[in-house]
């Protein structure tokens, strides 16, 4: 008998604030009781959801079963920036250039493909379309080593054959209402999306289609007797014949691909609603996206009333805890540091409070790959999202279901064909050098 215990669950730091904001949501019953289903999926992400959707287009008469531990967009998927983003976006690089053109092409027509998924989940649920918008994003650029990158990144989009567009520093006024972008590159294919009214929008739908989606049902304990799996948890156990674990870096809780996951932690903050002297000093357009030229500089986001309110969220600040525990000092700190970011782009609104902080969990592997396989006989796992999950995670979900039905597909073909993930150099100073190394990229990318 394989027994597989979680050596921890999920800790989350701080309100998930893209929730927060939408009308209460009641979290649906947890399991009580002992339930029997064809497929049992743990982890109510990006992953999760997107793998019982595809099990659910591929075959409706399956029984199915996602096991979230907390609420739907209660975790990572909820905690995001909500860029789901087309194009080459390596955050491990110094400008997001991916690794060549042919690996580059390849990788835009999966994320596509990914952004494909989710717009058709979006229509045929009836997803609120301000959740979900097709509005393409920009790299700001507040200095000249920024700009460089920026067209060091446009030089490749061209080779790529995708379009790009350089604004000056009015057009990112006209924008952002803000004069500390002194230029800036616009993609058209990146959709912005509200993580939170996205993550429980789909859970709603995949409701209605039959899916049972259990909330606060943490797995404590997996086991395979005879054919089947049996999940534990606080109230009641689920037996399946075939398992999906899509719960990111907490695959290694339950053992698996150990001192290979690297687990960091980003950090945001989000303002009050502002009112309308706050909105007339700000100026702008009442939505946009900002992601840095340089990856470890600071994401800026304006949503409007129809996505939560009209609000700004900054985004900066990682941090390397393979203890997967963000602590409250460093959601403190990093709240700090966003107070700053925002009055440096913001100075004529930057008495406006901020209301919630907060922490998130990425998994991600020194090579960059993510763990997308057949684990066990019948035990899957939709795991590793390598920074960028709102694509890469539905990704994952996808290729898990498509390998536990056997029907192979160019997405599964990707994930089966990555090698397995860089085993991490032991060392009692990884944590102190990694975290050391964050520190000062983040000054080298202090201005942007
Ligand atoms: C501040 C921040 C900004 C980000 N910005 C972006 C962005 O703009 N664009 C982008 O693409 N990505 C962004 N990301 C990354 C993105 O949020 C993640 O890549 C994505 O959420 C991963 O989705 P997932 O489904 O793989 O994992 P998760 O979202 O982590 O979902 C896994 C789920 O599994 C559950 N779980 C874990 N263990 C158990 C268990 N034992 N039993 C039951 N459930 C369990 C967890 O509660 C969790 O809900 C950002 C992340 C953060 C923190």
């Amino acid at each position: 008998m394989n027994v597989h215990k979680a050596e921890r669950l999920p800790v989350q730091r701080g309100p998930a604030a893209w929730n927060a904001i939408l009308p209460a949501q009641p979290y649906s019953a947890p399991v009580d009781g002992d339930i029997r289903v064809d497929v049992a999926i743990v982890g109510g992400g990006f992953a999760g959801l997107s793998a019982a959707k595809r099990l659910r287009q591929q075959d409706a008469s399956l029984r199915i079963a996602v096991l979230e531990a907390s609420g739907l967009a209660e975790g990572a998927s909820g905690r995001n920036s909500g860029f789901m983003i087309d194009l080459p976006h390596d955050v491990q690089s110094d400008d997001y250039a991916g690794t060549g053109v042919e690996e580059d092409k390849k990788m835009i027509a999966l994320n596509r493909a990914a952004i494909s998924f989710a717009k058709e989940c979006v229509e045929e649920y009836g997803i609120d379309p301000a959740y979900f918008d097709p509005a393409g994003k920009i790299n700001g650029a507040a200095s000249e080593t920024a700009r460089n990158l920026n067209e060091s990144y446009a030089k490749h989009l061209t080779e790529l054959g995708e379009a790009s567009e350089m604004l000056d520093a009015k057009a990112m006024q006209e924008v952002t209402g803000s004069r500390h972008y002194t230029s800036g590159l616009y993609t058209p294919g990146t959709v912005m999306i509200q993580p939170a009214g996205y993550i429980r929008s789909l859970g709603t739908g995949l409701r209605r289609d039959g899916v049972f989606v259990f909330e606060e049902s943490p797995v404590s304990k997996l086991a395979r007797v005879n054919q089947d799996w049996i999940l534990t948890t606080p109230n009641g156990h689920v037996t399946a014949a075939k398992v999906i674990l899509a719960n990111n870096g907490h695959l290694e809780s339950f053992g698996f691909a150990r001192k290979r996951l690297m687990h960091v932690f980003l950090y945001a903050s989000m303002t009050v609603e502002l009112d309308v002297d706050a909105l007339s000093r700000l100026g702008g357009q009442p939505r946009w996206g900002i992601t840095p030229s340089d990856p470890m500089g600071t994401t800026m986001r304006r949503i409007d009333t129809a996505q939560g309110g009209n609000r700004v969220i900054t985004r900066t600040c990682a941090s390397y805890l393979p203890g997967m525990v963000p602590s409250k000092s460093a959601v403190d700190r990093a709240a700090k540091v966003h107070r700053r970011k925002f009055a440096d782009r913001f100075p004529a609104i930057a008495d406006v409070p901020m209301e919630y902080s907060w922490a998130g969990h990425l998994c991600l592997t020194w090579n960059g790959v993510s763990v997308t396989s057949e684990l066990e006989p019948g035990l899957f796992s939709a795991c590793c999202c390598n920074g960028l999950g709102t694509v890469r995670s539905t990704l994952t979900g996808i290729a898990a279901a498509d390998m536990l039905l056997n029907r192979p597909s160019k997405i599964s073909a990707h994930f089966m064909a990555e090698p397995e993930p860089s085993k991490l150099v032991p060392s009692p100073f990884a944590e102190i050098g990694a975290n050391l190394y964050f520190r000062w990229k983040e000054w080298r990318a202090r201005e942007e």
